[in-house]
């Protein structure tokens, strides 16, 4: 793990194997005067030769500058002053360290603008680590140590305890789903509790079962690993202040089931667990920044596989909240799972619940890679919601929940069936399917289908699981309630 420190050496006199600094294209920053001062303005050259146009994200590594103790110096562009915020810093931040990150280095130092620092820190922290978390060597190392020019240890401080959370969320995305599966993904979680200070319950298939959680367990059934359902808890408020539910789909591997997948659409469904990471990892940084706020997280975790056993089309499966669902497909399988977690999550009195689901390739179509679909029954929760997510930079776009789209999923022979009528709008009637299921509760539907994974590396994250969410939840905590 890295060290971060921070540090009030020059940026000329830091002894350090690489210096990071950021550049805005039309303002000096105190570190950028600096340098220019003690290097005969070598950076002001370059940009007035057009050689570094301080761009967003842009970089240019400089070998042995002279006028620093530094090796060298690494320039990352930061745009305009004006639209600087806290995406930009963190994947500019996290753009100048990947392109470091191929080597081992003890001692990076950072010279960045205080304002957006959090997400700057952050950036480097993901941008550190890569999914080829299998290979004997890695190609994306972290750093040793790295002294932040700064005094605001507590804004360093928590920069680097969200990357890591973001990271904990990527890297159980990304493990693979014969290492990776219900009861060592509930393992994880009890792990990551106990070193982050929150509480987790693990309930296995037979309290799933005394629970009557049995669209969950229909899912579960034609895979030889049982399910598990985790209840994670952090109270960091008072007991009457208001409780906020989240709710994580966890199928560790989907293959379909009998609507089985084709192989392209399957290779990488090891992340239809993403929804799950993305509650764990937001905990983590929750119980880690001792945020004052009452957080209940539930997970329900399955393998949607194929056997004698599994579950089949035309099934009508009793929910635990009492509903008939006939199954038109088995491969619209997190909404059952979700369906019985909302249940017990409502039934628990949470104040309002916001779910995470890679639910629907529907989303993808209508959003894209990027985007999260917004799905609610109070318009309140959502603003809220979308506000924090715009301030951080992660992509939602809220839909419509109109009465038609319910029609949709009545069955001819039981209350509802898990698809609507045809593919269109699939992510919509999947969101009114989970509706029936959260009673009069505020709710919240993230699908992250798209933005929970990334087939390509970017400059600032590698490919897999992205860590989506976490710092949306972060700063939700932090306004929930007040
Ligand atoms: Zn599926």
């Amino acid at each position: 793990m890295t060290e971060f420190l921070t540090t009030t050496i020059s940026v000329l006199d830091i002894d350090a194997d690489v210096i990071i600094a950021g550049y805005f294209s039309d303002q000096q920053t105190p570190y950028a005067a600096a340098i220019s001062e003690g290097t005969d303005d070598f950076v002001g050259n370059l940009m007035n030769n057009g050689d570094f146009d301080a761009n967003a994200n842009e970089v240019l590594t400089l070998p042995y500058p002279t006028g620093l103790k530094a090796n060298r110096l690494v320039l990352v562009g930061l745009g305009e002053s004006k639209d600087y915020s806290p995406l930009i810093a963190m994947r500019a931040a996290g753009s100048a360290a990947k392109t470091l990150a191929s080597k081992k280095l003890d001692h990076v130092a950072f010279f960045f603008p205080e304002e957006n620092l959090t997400d700057a820190i952050s950036g480097i922290v993901v941008a550190c680590q890569g999914q080829d978390i299998l290979r004997s060597e890695v190609k994306i190392n972290a750093f040793e140590k790295v002294s932040v020019a700064s005094e605001n240890d507590a804004d360093v401080r928590e920069g680097h305890i969200v990357g890591r959370a973001i990271n904990a969320c990527r890297n159980l995305v990304n493990q693979p789903p014969n290492i990776l599966y219900p009861e060592t993904l509930a393992e994880s979680a009890v792990e990551i509790g106990e070193s982050a200070g929150f509480d987790v319950e693990v309930w296995d298939e037979v309290r799933l079962a005394s629970e009557e959680c049995r669209t969950l367990l229909a899912v579960a059934q034609g895979s030889d690993r049982p399910p598990r359902m985790l209840t994670m808890k952090y109270n960091g408020a008072d007991e009457t202040s208001p409780t906020l539910g989240l709710v994580g789909k966890g199928v560790t591997f989907d293959s379909g089931g009998y609507s089985l997948k084709p192989s392209d659409g399957m290779f990488d469904m090891k992340c239809d667990m993403g929804g799950a990471a993305t509650v764990i990892g937001a905990m983590q940084a929750i119980a880690e920044l001792k945020l004052p706020v009452n957080v209940i997280g539930y997970c329900g975790l399955v393998e949607n596989l194929v056997s004698g056993n599994a579950f089949k089309l035309g099934d009508v499966i009793h929910s635990r909240n009492g509903k008939t669902v006939e199954i038109h497909n088995t491969d619209a399988e997190g909404r059952l799972v979700l369906a019985d977690v909302l249940d017990v999550a409502v039934k628990n009195g949470v104040d309002h619940v916001v779910d995470f689901a890679t639910l629907t390739g529907a989303c993808l179509v209508a959003l894209g890679l990027d985007c999260a679909g917004l799905f609610t029954n109070d318009q309140d929760l959502c603003d809220q919601f979308k506000s924090a997510a715009d301030e951080v930079g992660e992509d939602s776009w809220q839909m419509p929940m109109t009465p038609n789209f319910g029609e949709q999923i009545k069955s001819n022979v039981a209350d509802i069936k898990n698809m609507g009528s045809g593919r269109w709008g699939g992510a919509i009637t999947a969101a009114k399917f989970l509706e029936e299921f959260v009673a009069d509760t505020p709710w919240l539907h993230v699908d992250i289908a798209g933005p929970a994974w990334s087939d390509n590396a970017k400059k600032w994250i590698d490919g897999g699981g992205q860590g989506c969410f976490v710092r949306t939840l972060v700063k939700l905590a932090k306004q929930y309630g007040k």
